[in-house]
């Protein structure tokens, strides 16, 4: 992807190298603390006690410091990043204009090394990455794509990192719009199979929008760039991720759908670049 000397998103938290140690100490200073103002204060309400623990707050915040110079590698991987996100803001937000969906409320995307707390609980680099809908926070552990290419054999490249990206804002845009809560919605009304489903349909959905992202985004690609895109999809499908990791596929088990499904909606998004056309949910269901 032609990517260098173009817009880079400001909506990028870049937390890797980060210490979570100096907030693990903090925390136990600040527990001190409060052990000794309830022994100053005595009878003090907690609520008069709020501003105080707020102040801690944001103290143990500032605790977290960066514990290494990022690589010169890393940096270019970050600014690349950055600007995937901002190609992500300019596409939705033309998108949801033009078919009057409101504001695209931009969402913050988190680069991490080792281990994060998000809005949606902790989680360490072998979760993947992963969309939270609690903050508008995508979460990044830009090693995933070692083992994409070494586990999971796809072909790497940046595309294969855009392609992911552009997934996880799919699940973003899915928030917004209030498809993933009638999802969870239905899941709650029905048996384990039907709600793999959803979820398959779902998924299938992230990856047509992630399609429809390359499709208004294609003045910058490169030669391969699909080809890297599909190759991603098709090691992610559920599919081939079981056979790899239980030897057998078991298919009511699917949550993301088999690498043909993901190739099939990415390269549907990718032609149409029309939202509407979208509808994974009626597709399988029927
Ligand atoms: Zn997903």
């Amino acid at each position: 992807m032609k990517w260098k000397g173009r817009r880079q998103s400001g909506n990028m938290e870049d937390r890797r190298g980060m210490s979570t140690g100096g907030k693990v100490i903090a925390g136990g200073g600040a527990i001190g603390i409060i052990i000794l103002l309830l022994q100053i204060f005595g009878g003090e309400t907690a609520q008069n006690l709020a501003p105080v623990l707020e102040q801690i707050n944001q103290s143990q915040q500032s605790q977290e410091v960066r514990q290494r110079e990022l690589t010169v590698q890393e940096q270019e991987i970050g600014e690349f990043a950055a600007t995937i996100l901002a190609d992500t803001e300019d596409v939705w937000n033309q998108i949801f204009r033009e078919n009057n969906l409101g504001d695209y409320q931009e969402p913050t995307f988190v680069l991490f090394s080792d281990a994060v707390s998000s809005g949606c609980g902790n989680a360490s680099a072998a979760s993947g990455p992963f969309y939270c809908p609690a903050d508008y926070k995508l979460y990044m552990d830009l090693t995933f794509f070692d083992e994409l290419k070494t586990r999971f054999g796809a072909q790497g490249g940046d595309f294969a990192i855009a392609y992911v990206t552009a997934h996880e804002i799919g699940h973003h845009i899915q928030t917004i719009l209030g498809t993933s809560s009638k999802v969870r919605q239905l899941q709650q009304q029905t048996n384990q199979a039907g709600a793999n489903e959803l979820s398959v349909a779902q998924e299938l959905q992230a990856d047509f929008y992630a399609g429809v992202w390359a499709h208004h985004n294609q003045d910058y690609l490169e030669e391969g760039d699909i080809d890297e895109a599909l190759s991603a999809a098709n090691a992610v499908g559920d599919d081939a991720i079981q056979r790899r990791t239980q030897g057998s596929v078991n298919p009511d088990s699917f949550t993301h759908g088999t690498s043909e499904q993901r190739k099939y909606w990415f390269m549907k998004g990718y032609k149409t670049g029309d939202i509407r056309q979208g509808d994974t949910f009626s597709e399988l269901l029927n």
